[in-house]
């Protein structure tokens, strides 16, 4: 049986039987992290796009815009820094 994140993590083997762990693919997320962004808060200041540039990007006005609400494996670091660095607290990550 193929199991992936939060289901592998949920799923109980039969008594005699063993479950092949796969390594998981291009485009597979091994967690599910998604970025969530408050933009009533978002006054502009663009430290989240600089420092995560491939998970924001900007707006006309300087709002930030998330690119990929899922986080794609490798790039959990960026997008902690990101939250970490918002002057309004307005992202976080979510399961
Ligand atoms: S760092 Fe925060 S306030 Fe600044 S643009 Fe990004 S989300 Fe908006």
């Amino acid at each position: 049986m193929l199991l992936s994140g939060r289901l592998l993590a949920q799923y109980q083997e039969p008594p005699g039987q063993r479950t092949a762990v796969l390594p998981l693919g291009p485009g597979i997320h091994s967690r599910f992290v998604k970025i969530v962004l408050d933009s009533e808060r978002c006054t502009g200041h663009g430290r989240c796009y600089s420092l995560a540039p491939e998970l924001f990007d900007s707006d006309d006005e300087g709002h930030s815009v998330v690119l990929t609400p899922e986080v794609p494996d490798g790039l959990e670091a960026q997008a902690r820094l990101a939250v970490e660095n918002c002057p309004e607290t307005c992202i976080s990550l979510v399961d």
